[in-house]
């Protein structure tokens, strides 16, 4: 914890454009112009995170609901991958580059330390989020602990990837009432998911790509990990899936701006994900 915290001060005040709360200091300003990468954040280029997808993130944050799928009335739906970057990083980003697909990556800041370059790696394909520093079950932590490990790792990949970090997922699904309150309080959406591919469960890539196949409908949050062979060794079937049931997956930011649930849907919580559309119906 000693070194988190560490990385934590060194890297305080880096970057300052948090969401509500938050306004951004003069040095933080200077530190932002200072950073050329950060530019592309305003561009409408495939791969970046625009304006409009950060204030439609940020709109939804606000609710402090946690999102399950997006809106389920336009053909698109979000690929996410949690605890890397990893040892595949690589592959994947090459495959989804490929076929010029985008994902989310729920980053955890002990392999963005242990795997030097490859979060930056992920930025063309990619919108990122919070995934704690350790991965540990927060709710059993002392408060400090907890809010160090979900503030420390948004600012880790905010200095790293010059990107706003506005999506949290926690590990485990560990949350508690507090666990939310300091989500809100950093301007973060709690993001969970309505399919899960049963990776981290041990499924091989037969199994991981049938259980996504069978939970592709507009709108689904799809869970993976991103350090597990048999996820990528299956990721081109799903890709292939996607293609045929004419699904464009792109990440969490653009779902929610191009399609998000409604607040109703949102207080269903997984519930308001239940309704199935055929191929080619979604618009
Ligand atoms: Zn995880």
């Amino acid at each position: 914890m000693a070194a988190a915290v560490g990385v934590a001060l060194l890297l305080a005040g880096s970057l300052g454009h948090r969401a509500s709360g938050h306004p951004p200091t003069p040095s933080a300003a200077a530190s932002a112009r200072t950073a050329p990468r950060a530019a592309a954040d305003t561009g409408g280029a495939r791969g970046s995170q625009t304006r409009t997808q950060n204030a439609a993130v940020a709109r939804l944050a606000s609710y402090g609901l946690p999102l399950f799928c997006g809106g389920r009335s336009k053909r698109l739906v979000a690929l996410t991958f949690d605890d890397g970057p990893g040892p595949y990083t690589r592959l994947a980003v090459a495959k989804l580059r490929r076929h010029d697909l985008r994902a989310t990556f729920f980053l955890v800041g002990k392999q963005i330390r242990a795997y030097p370059g490859l979060a930056q790696l992920e930025r063309s394909v990619a919108a990122f989020g919070d995934h704690t520093l350790t991965h540990p079950f927060l709710p059993s932590l002392p408060n400090a602990q907890m809010v160090e490990q979900i503030a420390g790792e948004q600012t880790l990949i905010e200095h790293v990837t010059a990107r706003r970090v506005l999506l949290f997922r926690p590990p485990y699904e560990g949350r508690s009432p507090a666990v939310d309150r300091e989500v809100r309080r950093l301007g973060m959406l709690d993001v969970l998911w309505n399919v899960d591919s049963a990776d981290s469960l041990g499924a091989n890539y037969a199994a991981i790509e049938r259980n996504v196949v069978s939970g592709l409908r507009p709108g689904a949050i799809i869970l993976m990990h991103e350090n597990r062979g048999q996820t990528i060794r299956a990721l081109l079937s799903i890709f292939a899936a996607l293609a045929r049931d004419h699904l464009q997956a792109v990440t969490i930011p653009e779902l929610i701006e191009r399609d998000p649930p409604s607040l109703a849907q949102l207080r269903a919580g997984g519930l308001g994900c239940a309704t199935k559309l055929k191929p080619g119906s979604g618009g």
